[in-house]
């Protein structure tokens, strides 16, 4: 019997650390929740965020504080880089790099040690997909 529960435990485990690789993007815990359970239709919330912040602990797995979606989970070691949230599928997205240039919107006399960037908008499969939700947001009849 013990070894059958070990045995699933290290499936859940092991099937929340595929979500990431598969998806490659951060994700909040219902994510996570919702693509476990398409696997391991047994999984719940706790184990869901016991296995997280033991992968935080391990250091494979990073927690983002998101202004719009709160805490967020990614990939660990990916270098300096920031975050697109798109507002019509609500997925947040990794952008590659920096442009920011501490410098220039620093005064003079401070001396800048990090920084945080969040954009937002409409993502490219989004924007695509259905254009005249991003150009009616504001409109009073709604296209049917
Ligand atoms: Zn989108
Ligand atoms: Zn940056």
């Amino acid at each position: 019997m013990r070894l059958k529960s070990m045995k699933r435990r290290t499936l859940q485990k092991e099937t929340i650390k595929q979500i990431f690789q598969q998806l490659d993007q951060p994700l909040g815990i219902e994510q996570i929740l919702c693509k476990g359970r398409e696997k391991v239709p047994a999984l719940n919330r706790a184990t869901v965020y016991r296995n997280i912040r033991l992968y935080v602990e391990e250091g494979l797995l990073l927690k983002i504080n998101h202004p719009a979606l709160g805490t967020l989970y990614e990939r660990a070691g990916r270098g300096h880089h920031h975050h697109f949230y798109c507002r019509i599928c609500d997925q947040v997205f990794e952008l590659p790099g920096c442009a920011l240039k501490e410098t220039n919107v620093t005064p003079k006399g401070f001396f800048a040690e990090s920084h945080e960037v969040f954009v937002s908008g409409v993502c490219s499969s989004c924007s695509t997909r259905d254009f005249s939700s991003i150009t009616n947001t504001d409109h009073e009849n709604p296209p049917a």
